[in-house]
Order: C-alpha cells, then structure tokens, then sequence
C-alpha cells in the first residue's frame, strides 16, 4: 500500500513510507479490510470504477466515523491494471447532522400529527356540543309554538281556564329553555373565563362546597366523612369547589331508598397520580353510562331533577385544569367520581 501525507497522518502514522509493505489488516480499520479488500477485488475483476461509496472506518483512536470512497483502476504504462487507486472524505460530520435533521423532522412530524389528532377530537366534541345544544334547546321551543296553537283554539272558544293551563305550560317550557342556554353559556365562559389559580388546601375547599351544600346534607340525613391529609392544590378555587358542590349534590339526589346514606371524600395515590374522590353508596351507574354522563344534557333518568349539565360542567373545569375525571360505579352499587388536579410544588413533589 502506498500513500499520501495525509492518508498516512489518518492512518496514524507520521510518514507515508511507514504505511509502504503495509495492508489493511495491519492498519487501525482492520476490522474493514475486509470490505475494502473485496472493493478492491471488484475494481480490479470488472475493471471498473467504484465511485462515491459510504463506508464506515475505524479510526487509529478506535472511533467509527464515515468515509466516501472512490475506487478506479490503476494502470501500468501498457494499461495493465496493477491495483486500485482509492481517495476519500471523511463526511462523518455531514452524516451526524443528516441525522439530527431527520431526527427533528421525525419528531415535528410527530408533534403535528398529535396536534392534528387532539384537534379533530376537539372538533368532533364541538359538533357533538352544537348538535345537543340546538336539539335540547329545540324541545322547549317546540313545546312553546304547539302551547300558542293550544291557546289560539282556547281563545276561539272563550276557554279562560284552559287559557291559563296552556299559558303556565309554555312559561315553564321557556323557563327550562332559559336555563338550558345560561348553563350552556355557563360551559362556554369555563375556558375563557378563569380566576388564577391558588394553592389551597384541598380540605378548605371540600369546607366550601360542604357549606354551600348544608341545606341539602342535613335534609337528605347523608353523613358525609372528610379524608385526613389533604394535600394543597393549584387550582381556580371558586370552580374547583363548584366541581365539589356538584359532586355532593349528585350524591345525594341519586342516593335512591338507602337506609344509611353516606358520602366520602378523600384520595388515594395510584403510581404517578394522586386520585380525588366522592364516593356515595346511592343507585351506581351502569358502566355503559359512565362517558355518557358527562354529555352535556344527559340523564340517565330523564325524569330526575335538573337539566344534566352538572357533570358537563364538572368535567370542562377538570379538562381546562389539566386533570382527568372518570366514574368507578355498578348499578345499584353505589358510585364514586374521581378526578386529578395539579398539586401545589411541595405536595408534588413529597409523593
Ligand atoms: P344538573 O346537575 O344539571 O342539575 P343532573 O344532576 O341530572 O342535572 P349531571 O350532574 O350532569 O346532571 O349528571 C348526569 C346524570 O348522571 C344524572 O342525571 C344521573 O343519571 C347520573 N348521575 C350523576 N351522578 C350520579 C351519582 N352520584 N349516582 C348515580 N347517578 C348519577
Ligand atoms: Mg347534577
């Protein structure tokens, strides 16, 4: 093998007469001499050129980096091919940073295809909101305009008292419609509208919705038991106590013919997570209804009290806070809501 001053100082060697006798196996990239001797056999059999060849090599140091080689015949004075004449350039660099950009593709690809996948989920959520909203907000106003043919036949009669019935069923029914659309624009303003968030004690919290739900505690005869050791959490403290009041609530109107109603909030840690909860032993939920309640609207008992926005609520104040709500229920066994919430830094961090 013969070589240029720079081959040689690549070789490792501080002169090109000390690589002179010398083969790829006796140089620092033996682990390649085989690939380069079989190079060297195809340019000399076919008589042909290999050019602009990606090979790896290890160099004197022991490191790998990547060469692009070109092979041609060379020729004595008659033309005979007597060996190979070999040039390279070290492209390792240009490799590493081929890679760092298809890595940085790969990932913003990603990127774009989750964010294009939570928009669609957001997308379809929406038209299913707008789709429930004008339906349910229908209803009323259907109710409404058959109510004013009622009325028109009541007054070609001279029928005061039906007058009066037919008048009392269409106010309830723009009542209802009244309420539908406040708690709709309630639902709206929960994203766009948010106090900044606190660190509270959680305990505090459940004190809040527990006095906002006194009346109906001591009616219901629930007794209602507070876990001990509540963190401190990072939350709208306004909208977070809402979530429990309508939690409280929900248990107690759903208690059914319970001898001893009972509610209990509290927590449990599950790996990473610490887990929220109100728990009752009231009717349960079946858990094909577990999603569906938390549909804006949406009762399971259509005949029970309230326009089953509750949980819709619920859940957006949980989504806009980052944290994941869920039902664990059977029917007739009872049934417990559980919720996540950013902690405060020192609760996050003590788990
Ligand atoms: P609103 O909260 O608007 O007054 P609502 O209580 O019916 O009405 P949600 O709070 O959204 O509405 O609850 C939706 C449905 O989920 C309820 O109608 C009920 O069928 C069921 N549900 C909610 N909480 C419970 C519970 N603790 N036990 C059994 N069923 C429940
Ligand atoms: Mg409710």
């Amino acid at each position: 093998m013969g070589c240029n001053a720079i081959f040689a100082q690549d070789a490792g060697f501080a002169d090109p007469k000390d690589v002179v006798g010398k083969d790829d196996y006796q140089m620092g990239w033996r682990d390649q001499a085989e690939l380069y001797r079989g190079d060297d056999r195809q340019v000399i059999e076919s008589d042909r050129s290999k050019l602009l060849i990606e090979e790896p090599q290890t160099t004197p140091e022991g490191k790998t980096i990547v060469l692009l080689t070109s092979k041609i015949p060379l020729r004595s004075s008659e033309g005979k091919i007597i060996g190979v004449l070999g040039t390279y350039t070290d492209i390792t660099e240009r490799k590493r940073m081929e890679e760092d950009l298809r890595r940085s593709r790969d990932e913003l690809e990603k990127r774009v295809r989750r964010r294009t996948a939570e928009l669609e989920a957001k997308n379809t959520e929406m038209e299913r909101f707008i789709y429930t909203v004008s339906h349910d907000l229908r209803t009323p106003l259907i109710s409404v305009s058959g109510f004013l043919g009622f009325l028109k036949q009541d007054a070609e009669r001279g029928d005061l008292d039906q007058m009066q019935t037919d008048l009392g069923i269409a106010n309830e029914a723009i009542t209802k419609m009244d309420r539908l659309l406040l708690e709709t624009l309630e639902l709206s303003r929960i994203g766009r509208v948010a106090n900044p968030p606190e660190d509270v004690p959680f305990e505090e919290i459940v004190e809040d919705a527990l006095g906002q739900t006194s009346e109906k505690i001591r009616s219901s005869g629930c007794k209602v038991s507070v876990a001990q050791n509540l963190p401190v959490v990072h939350v709208d403290r306004m909208r977070i106590t809402e979530v429990l009041a309508n939690l409280i609530e929900n248990s107690i109107k759903y208690m059914g013919l319970q001898a001893n109603p009972k509610i209990e909030i509290g927590q449990r840690i599950d790996g990473k997570d610490r887990i929220f909860f109100v728990r009752d032993n009231g009717i349960g939920i079946d858990p094909s209804q577990h999603d569906k309640v938390f549909g804006l609207f949406y009762k399971v008992d259509k005949k029970s009290e309230g326009t089953g926005a509750g949980l819709a609520i619920v859940k957006r104040i949980i989504d806009v806070h980052g944290g994941r709500i869920w039902i664990e229920s059977e029917l007739g066994k009872g049934c417990t809501v559980c919720f996540t919430l950013p902690l405060d830094m020192n609760s996050a961090s003590s788990r």
